[in-house]
C-alpha cells in the first residue's frame, strides 16, 4: 500500500514531529560512522525549506537503567547535525519532557530545528519508549501541530512510542524520503522484481533467517546460500562439514527448503568448495593458514570459513544474468582479509552487473562499505533487522502506522 509522504503535506509554520534514525556508533563522545545522520538530511532539509519547525526524535543504543545513560546522550549528534545543516540545532541534554523542552519547542521559528534527547532515556522508568506507553505518546504528540514524519527505517520493525505511538495520535502521519526509498527498493525487489531475481543469503546462522529463506524462495528465481549458514544445508545433504558452524536442530528445515526449491522449480545454489582453517583466528583478523577443499573432500578436523574459488565463480556467474539482486549476509569471515575473498568476489559481481543491486543492511552493508564497493550498489539499506523483516514479507509496524495514500 502506498503511503503518504512528507511531500504530501503543508508544512509551513507547523511544528512537525520527525522520527529519524540517529542510532550511530559513538566512542568517547565521538561519532565513528555518521552515515545515518547523512541519510536523514534530505527529509530534514525539505521540512526546513518548506518553513516547517522540525522537532526530531531518535534513540541511541539501549538504555535500561540510569547508569546506561552514560555515553548515550544525543549531544554529539546535535553538534554533528548542526555542522551538516549549517544552522543551529536546539538541544537540551538529558531532557525528553518538561517545561524547559516545551518552552524551547514553542520558541522555534519557521525553518528552525530542535533535537529531543535520546528517546530511550524514557526506558529507565518502566520502558515507556520501548513498550509504547500511551501517556508518553500523548505527551510527545502534544509538542507538535498534528503532523508526524517517520524517516527511521532502522527501527521500523519495532512498535515503539516515538515511531508508532506518536504516529497513531496525530492527524497526519507520513513517511520521509529515506523511508520511502527503502520501501521502494526493498518492497519492489521482493514484491515486483524485474527478473531474473537472484537472492544471496549468507552470515552466521540459519536460525536467524528461517523466514527469509522460505519467503525469498517463493519470490526469487535463484537463491544462493553462502557463509556459515551454508554448512547446515551441506550437512543436511549428507556431507562431512568438519568443525564448521552448524545448527543440528535445523537440518530438517534445510531439507524442507531444498524440497521446496525443487517443487517450485527454483534454483538453490550451495557451495561446491570451501576455504578452510585449522583454528579460528584470534583476534579475528590475525594471520591464518588456509586450505581449499571440495565439499565432498572436507576433512573432519577443518572449519569452513569462506566459500571456495569454484563457488565464488559459480555465484558470480549466477549474478551476471540477473536483473535484480538482493544480498544479505557475508559469504565468509570477511573481517579477516584472508577469509574475505568470497565476499569480495560476490561484491565484485554485484558491482559489475547492471542489475538493480540491493544490500540488506547489517553486516553485509558493513562488508560492502569496508571492502570499498558502496558506491557501486543501487541501494544499501540503513536497517539490518528491518530489512530482514521486509525480506520475510512482513509488514513493518513503523511503515504500517503511516497514513495510506
Ligand atoms: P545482520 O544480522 O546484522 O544484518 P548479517 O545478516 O549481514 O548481519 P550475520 O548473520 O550477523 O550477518 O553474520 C555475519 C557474521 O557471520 C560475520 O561476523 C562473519 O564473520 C560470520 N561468518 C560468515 N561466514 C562464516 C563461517 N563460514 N563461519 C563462521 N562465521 C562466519
Amino acid at each position: 500500500m502506498a503511503k503518504l509522504t512528507v511531500k504530501d503535506v503543508d508544512l509551513k509554520g507547523k511544528k512537525v514531529l520527525v522520527r529519524v534514525d540517529f542510532n550511530v556508533p559513538v566512542k568517547h563522545g565521538v561519532i565513528t560512522n555518521d552515515n545515518r545522520i547523512t541519510a536523514a538530511l534530505p527529509t530534514i532539509k525539505y521540512i526546513l525549506e518548506q518553513g516547517g519547525r522540525a522537532i526530531l526524535f531518535s534513540h541511541l543504543g539501549r538504555v535500561k537503567e540510569e547508569a546506561d545513560k552514560e555515553g548515550k546522550s544525543l549531544a554529539p549528534v546535535a553538534a554533528d547535525l548542526a555542522a551538516k545543516l549549517g544552522q543551529e540545532v536546539q538541544f537540551i541534554p538529558g531532557v525528553t519532557r518538561g517545561a524547559e523542552l516545551e518552552a524551547a519547542v514553542n520558541a522555534l521559528e519557521d525553518g528552525q530545528v530542535l533535537l529531543v534527547e535520546n528517546t530511550r532515556f524514557e526506558d529507565v522508568d518502566g520502558k515507556k519508549e520501548s513498550k509504547n506507553d500511551p501517556e508518553l505518546g500523548k505527551y510527545w504528540a502534544s509538542l507538535g501541530d498534528g503532523i508526524f514524519v517517520n524517516d527511521a527505517f532502522g527501527t521500523a520493525h519495532r512498535a515503539h512510542c516515538s515511531n508508532v505511538g506518536v504516529a497513531q495520535l496525530v492527524d497526519t502521519a507520513v513517511v520521509g524520503y529515506l523511508m520511502q526509498k527503502e520501501i521502494d527498493f526493498l518492497g519492489n525487489a521482493v514484491e515486483n522484481p524485474v527478473r531474473p531475481f537472484v537472492a544471496i543469503l549468507g552470515g552466521a546462522k540459519v536460525a536467524d533467517k528461517l523466514n527469509v529463506i522460505s519467503n525469498l524462495l517463493e519470490k526469487c528465481d535463484t537463491l544462493i546460500i553462502g557463509g556459515g549458514m551454508a554448512y547446515t544445508f551441506l550437512k543436511a545433504q549428507g556431507y562431512e562439514i568438519g568443525k564448521s558452524l552448524v545448527d543440528d536442530t535445523k537440518l530438517d528445515y534445510c531439507k524442507e527448503m531444498m524440497e521446496k526449491a525443487e517443487k517450485l522449480g527454483k534454483k538453490l545454489l550451495l557451495p561446491v568448495d570451501s576455504v578452510t582453517i585449522a583454528e579460528f583466528p584470534n583476534p579475528i583478523d590475525a594471520p591464518v593458514e588456509t586450505e581449499v577443499y571440495g565439499v565432498a573432500d572436507m576433512p573432519a578436523d577443518r572449519e569452513g570459513c569462506d566459500i571456495g574459488p569454484k563457488t565464488a565463480q559459480m555465484y558470480a556467474d549466477a549474478v551476471k544474468t540477473a536483473k535484480t539482486v538482493v544480498w544479505n549476509g557475508p559469504m565468509g569471515v570477511f573481517e579477516n582479509p584472508v577469509l574475505a575473498k568470497g565476499t569480495i568476489a560476490v561484491a565484485q559481481a554485484l558491482a559489475d552487473t547492471d542489475a538493480t543491486t540491493i544490500i540488506g543492511g547489517g553486516d553485509s552493508a558493513a562488508a560492502v562499505n569496508q571492502l570499498g564497493f558502496a558506491d557501486k550498489m543501487s541501494h544499501i539499506s540503513t536497517g539490518g533487522g528491518a530489512s530482514l523483516e521486509f525480506l520475510e514479507g512482513k509488514e513493518l509496524p513503523g511503515v504500517a502506522a503511516a497514513d495510506d495514500k
